[in-house]
């Protein structure tokens, strides 16, 4: 799987620098003005500047050939320079972002909405099936562990309407091993010197502190606090190929520097050694585990049968779990659909119409699959329309969504077939594009028309029925060429990016 995601990066180009024509009509905006943008001597000063300062400043991951060894490692990839955002737009966001968090909490306790929710889907999902059986295991032994804490990140990018405004679009909430917290905490400091270079001083006043990795350490350390034993450890539970880990090892090193100790546990760790005693804690290795910090587990490759096992023995357990199974399932593509269904926000805050609005402004269209009439409607107004459309599995990590003609073919098979209802159709959202240059390993610099999608972070504890921790620690930009419609910065497309507030 590593080896389609990252298998670009392989391609031997000898890096060199194109200042393409800026094409006028294709109406993008700039990141910089044209002078800089076309300025090829300066733009291969840039360059080097730019990936050794990365360098410099930690923004790293290992490579695809030796992703469990730290002796070779690489700049993670970035945008040359920041992307300007509305600051309005921004704020949004930001502003919307503990009413999320609080949303999510709930769902991830509705059983009834989580079982209504996700009923069709699991009749043909065979991977949100295996985690919903998880979820009713839970549901019938009853939750071992009162203490919950949320890492999210809300995805958002901006849609220029038809009458020429343009608005915040959500475009998803990963409540799973959402990433980038960590390197996005050192990017600020990289395109600040980039700028400075360039003698863009009026810009680089303008980039955002930004540290997510501390406020996302904040909360699980206050989880930590709250199971109540010094001596019990965090497990970062990880995937095989740790490409990525540098963007752990920030959130690991904020725990240790407040004394938490972690550990880095793969599935197979606890499969081979992981244990319950009689009350329940979880055991790896030997060491009590307070908390499970999933940052693997969010995809079906990630799971042998054995896994699966293992995935059950640390949801049963006594250790707090980021995030546990409810929290995991309210983020699906399928719950965010249903979540947009007239009356359903009004559900969950019954006597706070003002998040409801808030919340509800940033969704985008969402339609449901599901047998009958509705799922009907959605299927004919897709093949009509297939360019206005993204069809979403409920699958994770960039990469599987379908677009255009593909669309007709999943939704023209045999009519009213079931198979429609793993997926959820929503409406496709249509950035500015913005001219940039994008830094990756192994590929040449040439100037890019470019889309961006904000990430904002959420962190939440609850005890029992106390929130005690209610925040938005962050940001993060992604950008990525045009001519991708979608696949994130692991899935080796998008990039790492900071915001310019216009
Ligand atoms: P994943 O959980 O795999 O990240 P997303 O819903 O974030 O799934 O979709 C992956 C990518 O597809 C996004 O990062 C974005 O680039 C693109 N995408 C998703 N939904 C839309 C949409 N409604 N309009 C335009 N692009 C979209
Ligand atoms: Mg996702
Ligand atoms: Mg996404």
């Amino acid at each position: 799987y590593i080896d389609i995601r990252f298998g670009a990066i392989l391609q031997k180009h000898k890096p060199t620098t194109t200042c393409t024509k800026i094409n006028k009509s294709k109406m993008a905006s700039m990141a910089m003005p044209e002078d800089v943008l076309m300025n090829e001597a300066l733009i291969r000063d840039l360059e080097a500047v730019a990936k050794d300062t990365a360098v410099l400043l930690g923004v790293l991951m290992r490579t695809k050939e030796t992703p469990n060894s730290s002796e070779v490692v690489c700049f993670a990839p970035f945008s040359l320079f920041p992307s300007p955002l509305p600051k309005v737009l921004f704020d949004q966001a930001l502003a919307v972002q503990t009413n999320f968090n609080r949303l999510v909490d709930m769902i991830s306790q509705d059983s009834k909405f989580l079982q209504e929710a996700l009923a069709s889907t699991i009749k043909v999902d065979d991977f949100t099936a295996r985690l919903f059986n998880i979820y009713r295991h839970i549901l019938q032994e009853g939750c071992s562990q009162p203490i919950a804490v949320g890492l999210n990140r809300s995805d958002y990018m901006l849609d220029r309407g038809t009458d020429g405004n343009t608005t915040l679009k959500q475009i998803e909430i990963n409540t799973i091993a959402a990433s980038f917290g960590g390197l996005s905490s050192r990017t600020p400091a990289v395109h600040r010197h980039i700028l400075k270079v360039a003698g863009r001083l009026e810009e680089r006043k303008m980039i955002l502190d930004n540290n997510p990795a501390a406020g996302l350490a904040k909360a699980l350390a206050l989880a930590w606090k709250l199971y109540g034993s010094d001596r019990a450890v965090v497990m970062f539970l990880v995937e095989d190929c740790q490409i990525n880990i540098y963007d752990h090892r920030y959130v690991e090193n904020e725990l240790w520097n407040r004394n938490i100790p972690v550990v880095r546990r793969r599935f197979e760790d606890v499969c081979k050694t992981g244990l319950l005693d009689q009350d329940k804690r979880l055991f790896v290795d030997g060491q009590e585990v307070a908390l499970v910090y999933f940052r693997n587990g969010y995809m079906p490759q990630n799971y042998t049968e054995q896994s699966w096992e293992a995935r059950l023995m640390m949801e049963r357990s006594l250790a707090v779990k980021c995030p546990d199974i409810g929290t995991h399932l309210a983020g699906t593509k399928k719950v965010q659909q249903e979540l947009a269904r007239p009356g359903v926000l009004e559900k969950f805050f019954p006597d706070d119409p003002e998040a409801v609005a808030q919340m509800r402004a940033t969704f985008a269209g969402l339609y449901t699959l599901d047998e009958g009439e509705e799922g009907d409607k959605t299927v004919a107004m897709a093949l009509a329309n297939p360019d206005q459309y993204v069809l979403k599995p409920q699958r994770e990590g960039g990469g599987n969504n379908i677009y255009g003609a593909d669309i007709c073919q999943v939704l023209s098979g045999e009519k009213g077939s079931s198979d429609r209802t793993a997926y959820i159709l929503m409406d496709k959202v249509h950035p500015q594009p913005v001219y940039n240059y994008l830094l990756r390993s192994g590929y040449p610099l040439k100037l890019s028309t470019c889309l961006s999608e904000l990430g904002i972070f959420g962190a939440y504890v609850r005890q029992g029925t106390n929130m005690l921790l209610n925040e938005c620690p962050g940001h993060l930009l992604r950008t990525k060429s045009s001519e991708y419609s979608d696949g994130g910065v692991a899935a080796g497309v998008a990039v790492l990016d900071n915001p310019i507030l216009i």
